[in-house]
């Protein structure tokens, strides 16, 4: 007892020493973040989705980034747990919202053959009480038919409030938005929420995918994914496909949809609008 309470104030110590550098690094990176909206230094990326079969192009994800004055483009993962904590999620995801509804506007003024744009939203974001308004506001300023538009949430997100979680759905859905469960089967996963909650697509999480030819483990939960999801009348789209083989795996399992780095990594919008108006060409 008495030394195991002597190793844990040493622990507490090393850390405390060792973490300062680090905490100094956070605050910084805290101040920088509450400029990165204001010095326009948030970059929106776009990934390709496309249909399994025919690897036609059918939809993209917007994946936010960080253009860093010293750090160069920071990942999200870095970044959005922050903001989150810090409550500047709020104003970026409205930013990202904005941009999206921006860019399918001008892909229709273009008339491009416009393709849905799913938009990550986290959990701060939904539960606030304006996200519905924001979203209604915006499709209707820039004039965007509501199913262009998908939001993908994540079953944690859900599992604290389900019933408020439902009546946010419920009023998205009457609008016209397509709703995503990304992640799906890791954290905290309940087949209830799949019943429940008015959703059209969910995503396979990319961490089942990665062994997915070689494990049959992994193979089995992918395999049972697609299968219920199609019972339940859902979309499928498998996350973090690298190559030929996962595809034709999913291919065989009847998987509707693929994204990865084997069809596309996230890409700066000019660059997926050149591929829009190729896919127009063909
Ligand atoms: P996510 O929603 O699961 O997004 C998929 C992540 O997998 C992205 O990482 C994407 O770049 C990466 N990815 C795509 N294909 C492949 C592949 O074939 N192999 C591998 N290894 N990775 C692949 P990214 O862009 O770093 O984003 C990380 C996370 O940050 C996202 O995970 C999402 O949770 C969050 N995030 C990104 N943008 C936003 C945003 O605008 N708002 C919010 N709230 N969260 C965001
Ligand atoms: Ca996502
Ligand atoms: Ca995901
Ligand atoms: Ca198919």
């Amino acid at each position: 007892m008495h030394e195991a309470k002597r190793a844990g104030g040493g622990m507490i110590k090393r850390y405390s020493e060792r973490s300062e550098p680090r905490h100094l690094d956070r605050l910084t990176l805290e101040s920088d973040l509450q400029h990165a909206l204001e010095r326009e230094e948030l970059r929106l990326f776009l990934q390709p989705q496309v249909d399994v079969d025919t690897g036609r192009l059918t939809g993209a994800e917007a994946l936010l980034r960080w253009e860093h004055p010293t750090r160069g483009l920071v990942s999200p993962m870095h970044f959005i747990p922050l903001a989150e904590e810090v409550g500047l999620i709020i104003p970026m995801g409205r930013w990202v919202l904005q941009t999206v509804a921006r860019q399918l506007a001008h892909w229709q003024q273009q008339g491009l053959p416009v393709v849905p744009v799913a938009v990550n939203i986290s959990a701060r974001q939904f539960l606030h009480q304006e996200l519905v308004e924001d979203v209604r506001s915006m499709l209707e300023e820039h004039g965007i038919l509501p199913g262009l538009l998908e939001l993908e949430l994540t079953e944690s997100l859900m599992a604290h409030n389900p019933e408020v979680a439902v009546q946010i759905l419920r009023e998205l859905k009457a609008m016209g938005v397509r709703l995503a469960l990304d992640d799906f089967g890791t954290g905290y996963s309940s087949l209830a929420h799949l019943k429940r909650f008015p959703i059209d697509t969910l995503k396979v999480d990319q961490s089942f995918m990665r062994q997915v030819t070689r494990d049959e483990d992994d193979a089995a939960i992918v395999t049972a994914t697609i299968r219920m999801a199609h019972s339940l009348g859902l979309n499928v789209v498998a996350e973090g496909v690298e190559q030929e083989s996962q595809r034709q795996y999913l291919a065989q399992q009847q998987c509707d949809y693929a994204q990865g780095y084997y069809f596309g990594k996230p890409m700066p919008l000019e660059a997926f609008s050149a591929l829009l108006a190729g896919q127009g060409d063909g």
